[in-house]
């Protein structure tokens, strides 16, 4: 391997941090210990956005567009998601809460003009003083598997050089309590999924309102709600990529050429990692957790880590968490270092992680015995927060399917 393919040592392979990820990696670990664990039951109790602590790590850099920035172009790709994994190590709700606007963000700065990108990132983070939110809305009551059903649509009206949205969003972390709405809609519903475009909608925009905002098994310190677009005037800037990229790209269509389709889909594929790691953080919480506890809990004269029965428990917790860490830095490299993910590699790992997350909370839930089924215990509730993980940013099932597709080859439905 040369070394413009990426590699971190001489000898070509590496796996240790590099020490600004090390030295990112304690300083946020730090946090996630001292803020955000502590007030975790209080706000999974609650059921409420967790604005002190957003403005805890608005004001030491945290939550920040700079912090998120810098991590996004670590070279290693390492950087986001080691950052990911202890903060919901501290707590899956109150970490969806300081990272849902990066979500938003990365989806702008995926696809937007270098304009775009100035004039709404600063403004979906706001500042220390005056903490804002993003959201990303693509799903709807009925596209949300089945993205290629959107039926919210954007029409361009020439005179007013507006583009005018209408439809009902669902399941937007942040909707309706965020200051910048990113939206995905249709601009050619004959079109599908190729005729879909992105646009911002900016803070205060009269007609987009809340709707329902969801009481959930778990993340629940983190807000999910419906996003109503009624008459959305958005001026014609806000289209994401710009008219003339569209316009490019439904020429192309028309003429029988593909529209891109293809990138929209790596893209996808390239922030799963990021999923990924919030998976892992949380199973490592639960795995540490579980492993002191069969220290400490005596039965039959002795701690009952001292049984095989638990002690193989937890040899294949820490299998299945180092083994999904792997496969989080191996698709956040790659997609960082530009190679294709020829096998689905960041869908292998966000299905992977968030099935291990599952199974690894439920573990620890079992060695805890009856405390693990209180609310006295954290193991409980890092079961409801891990089961989000097989279901947003794709299903596993949606993951499974292009996973059999890079493998087959074959159009698998
Ligand atoms: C807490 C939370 C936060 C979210 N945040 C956001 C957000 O910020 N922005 C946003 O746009 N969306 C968000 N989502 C939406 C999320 O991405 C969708 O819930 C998800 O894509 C699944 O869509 P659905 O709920 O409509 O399920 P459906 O698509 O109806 O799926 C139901 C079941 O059918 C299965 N299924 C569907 N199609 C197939 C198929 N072809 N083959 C096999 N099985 C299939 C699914 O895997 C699933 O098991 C969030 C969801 C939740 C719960």
């Amino acid at each position: 391997m040369s070394a413009d393919q990426g590699t971190t040592t001489e000898a070509g392979f590496g796996l240790e941090p590099t020490s600004d990820v090390r030295e990112m990696r304690d300083w946020v670990h730090e946090f996630a210990r001292d803020v955000v664990r502590p007030a975790a039951a209080e706000w999974d109790e609650r059921e409420e956005t967790p604005w002190p602590i957003i403005e805890q790590a608005a004001k030491i850099g945290l939550y920040s567009l700079d912090f998120f920035a810098q991590q996004s172009l670590d070279p290693t790709g390492l950087g986001l998601v080691v950052a990911f994994e202890e903060l919901f190590w501290g707590d899956a709700g109150i970490g969806l809460s300081l990272v849902g606007t990066g979500l938003a963000a990365a989806s702008l700065a995926g696809s937007g003009t270098p304009e775009q990108v100035g004039e709404w990132l600063p403004q979906m983070f706001g500042t220390p003083g005056d903490v804002k939110l993003a959201a990303f809305c693509s799903s709807e009551p009925d596209a949300g598997s089945d993205v290629g059903a959107i039926r919210t649509r954007a029409v361009y009206h020439e005179a007013t050089d507006e583009w005018v949205l209408n439809g009902t969003k669902t399941w937007a972390t942040n909707g309706g309590i965020a200051d910048v709405h990113i939206v995905v809609a249709s601009v050619d519903p004959a079109l599908g999924s190729r005729g879909q475009a992105t646009f911002i909608v900016p803070p205060g925009t009269a007609g987009l309102s809340q709707g329902q905002k969801f009481r959930k098994l778990g993340i629940r310190a983190s807000h999910t709600a419906e996003v109503v677009l009624d008459d959305v005037r958005v001026p014609g800037r806000c289209l994401v990529g710009g008219k003339d990229r569209l316009d490019a790209r439904l020429a192309r269509l028309a003429s029988g050429h593909s529209g891109g389709e293809q990138a929209a889909m790596k893209t996808f594929e390239s922030t799963r990692p990021a999923v990924a790691a919030m998976a892992v953080g949380v199973a490592r919480a639960a795995l540490e957790y579980a492993a002191d506890y069969a220290a400490t809990r005596t039965q039959f004269g002795r701690p009952i880590g001292q049984n095989q029965g638990v002690a193989f428990m937890l040899a294949d917790m820490q299998a299945a968490v180092d083994a999904a860490r792997l496969l989080t830095w191996r698709a956040a490299w790659m997609a960082r270092t530009g190679r294709p993910f020829e096998h689905a590699e960041g869908s292998v790992a966000k299905l992977f992680a968030g099935e291990m997350a599952v199974k690894v909370t439920e573990q620890a839930i079992q060695i805890l015995g009856g405390n693990g089924y209180t609310r006295d215990y954290p193991v409980e509730r890092w079961h409801r927060d891990a089961k989000i993980f097989t279901i947003f940013e794709g299903t596993s099932e949606i993951q499974r399917l292009l996973i059999g597709r890079a493998v087959t080859g074959l159009d698998v439905r």
